[in-house]
């Protein structure tokens, strides 16, 4: 068994560093006293081919604090620019992250591992680099509940505490994520380059982007078009995904939207709880601009800015011309959105696989928009609303009655739903809503607490049974009850984000 980390490789590539040198700066994580781990991802080291003898007891908080560099690691920190609430900032880049490498994954798909919180970098603009132990176990929790819940995600492999304190509104402890990602192309990257009129770069980082991320894209006339509606497709799946589970982004700057269509960027996400299509959460958005609700409009924008840093690869000649052909793919946003959010919403109700789940069927549709505005009208908590729907098909009523207590409302909507479902098993029907309807989502006030027994008595035993129960949110068991169990109101009435790690 190797001993020391600077002996070990854990099999790094650096496809970025080697063909996008321009794109990147080396810089050495900056040291940390005392790391010690906090949660390590076992499941997903395997996913990457890590081979655990490679990572006895007391490397990998070396390794994952940015302590100590394993052989193959080259840290980078790659440069960004971005939109942030609709202002440009021309240079914003890697302030407090830096890239490690790349790994081959068991599916033969290449990830960045990436630490953040490992010190300072030429991007950090008198930031100090670091990241507190709270906000990393925050992302940690809720980009794992993502994924659990199917939704394209970065990942989280490791959290180590640092042993030193970061200052913030007060000292607090510091800490290092290690996040995995399909890459961490951003909109920004693009626009890094492009705001700087250096053509050249931006096609080569494009070219890097279909090679990697959109394969299937040929290298011909169409390709940066391709791109284009490579990127709008898989947004559009995305925020359609992250809708109909009531996951609010909270900060969806061009900087914090991928190409490859993962959400990145943990800040100050949260969970709507009862029902409204304004619910904003974080403390710095006063316009609303990230709203639950306009998140597919905002990421339409975002589209809009991608597409605008390859015009002139469209058409150099004629920028006109590359203008309506780029438009003509962001305002297929809509319908590629419309097509995942229809269909997926009919699945919700127990209605895929019958001639209504069709995302045309106006029947269906009117079906659902009706769900919406019931749910809104009677303030109900949006991830129980589904559940004690299918409840009502096992004949227990009592739940979602309670819920929804408009009676002639409910009834009237209820007898709709019925006869879309006519012909088909009941029981069967509720099976398949709850495989996908999930119970546990990372409620705030729990995630709160969680994160408070960590901070305050370094009690880790809260957050890892709420992981347990986000990691599996479509089992019921009786003993997560109260991971189930909304927030007090005046708690979610009261309760803001932060956008800093
Ligand atoms: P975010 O709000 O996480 O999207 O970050 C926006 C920008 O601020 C990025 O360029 C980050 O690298 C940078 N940044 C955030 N926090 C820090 C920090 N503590 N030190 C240095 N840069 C930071
Ligand atoms: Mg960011």
């Amino acid at each position: 068994m190797k001993s020391s980390p600077s002996e070990i490789s854990l099999g790094f590539e650096h496809s970025y560093a080697d063909q996008l040198g321009e794109f990147c700066i080396s810089v050495k994580p900056a040291p940390a006293p005392l790391p010690s781990l906090l949660q390590f991802n076992s499941a997903l080291a395997e996913e990457l081919g890590l081979d655990p003898d490679l990572l006895p007891a007391g490397t990998v908080e070396q390794i994952f604090s940015g302590n100590q560099l394993p052989r193959d690691g080259r840290p980078v920190a790659q440069a960004y620019a971005g939109h942030q609430f609709g202002n440009l900032v021309p240079q914003l880049g890697d302030g407090r992250a830096l890239l490690m490498g790349e790994l081959i994954d068991r599916n033969g798909i290449r990830r960045d591992v990436a630490l953040k919180g490992s010190g300072v970098t030429p991007f950090s603009r008198g930031g100090d680099g670091k990241a507190a132990l709270g906000p990393v176990l925050r992302e940690y929790l809720i980009s794992e509940a993502m994924h659990a819940l199917g939704i394209p995600t970065t990942r989280s492999l490791a959290a180590v505490a640092t042993g030193e304190s970061v200052m913030r509104e007060r000292l607090l402890k510091g800490a290092v994520l290690t996040r995995v990602a399909a890459s961490h192309v951003r909109v920004g990257t693009f626009q890094f380059f492009a705001l700087r009129n250096h053509v050249d770069q931006v096609r080569k980082l494009a070219d890097y982007v279909c090679a990697r991320h959109y394969p299937e894209i040929k290298d011909d006339g169409d390709r940066y078009l391709l791109l284009i509606r490579g990127v709008v497709q898989s947004q559009a799946e995305l925020i359609a995904r992250w809708m109909m589970v009531g996951f609010i982004h909270g900060v969806m700057n061009t900087d914090n939207m991928t190409v490859s269509g993962e959400t990145i960027d943990y800040g100050p996400c949260a969970f709507m709880e009862s029902y409204d299509p304004k619910t904003v959460f974080s403390s710095i958005d006063h316009a609303g601009r990230y709203a639950y609700v306009n998140q597919p409009t905002i990421a339409i924008w975002n589209l809009a800015r991608f597409a605008e840093t390859l015009l002139p690869l469209i058409d150099s000649s004629d920028e006109g011309r590359a203008v309506d052909l780029a438009t003509a793919e962001l305002e297929k946003f809509t319908s590629y959105f419309e097509r995942h959010w229809y269909s997926g919403v009919s699945a919700k109700l127990g209605l895929s696989g019958s001639k209504q789940d069709a995302y045309g069927c106006e029947k269906t549709r009117k079906l659902i928009d009706d769900w919406f505005d019931m749910m809104r009208a009677a303030k109900v908590d949006y991830t129980l609303a589904w559940c004690h729907l299918a409840d009502v098909l096992d004949k227990e009523h009592s739940k979602f009655n309670a819920l929804f207590s408009n009676q002639e409302a409910r009834e009237s909507w209820l007898g709709r739903w019925r006869e879309m479902l006519a012909g088909k098993n009941a029981s069967q029907v509720a099976v398949s809503m709850r495989s996908i309807n999930p119970l546990y989502i990372p409620r705030n006030h729990l995630v709160e607490q969680a994160l408070d027994a960590a901070n305050n008595e370094g009690d880790l035993s809260e957050f890892e049974q709420l992981l347990e129960a986000v990691q599996q949110p479509f089992e019921r068991r009786v003993q997560w009850d109260r991971y189930a169990t909304p927030a007090p109101q005046d708690f979610t009435e009261n309760y803001q984000t932060f956008c800093g790690t």
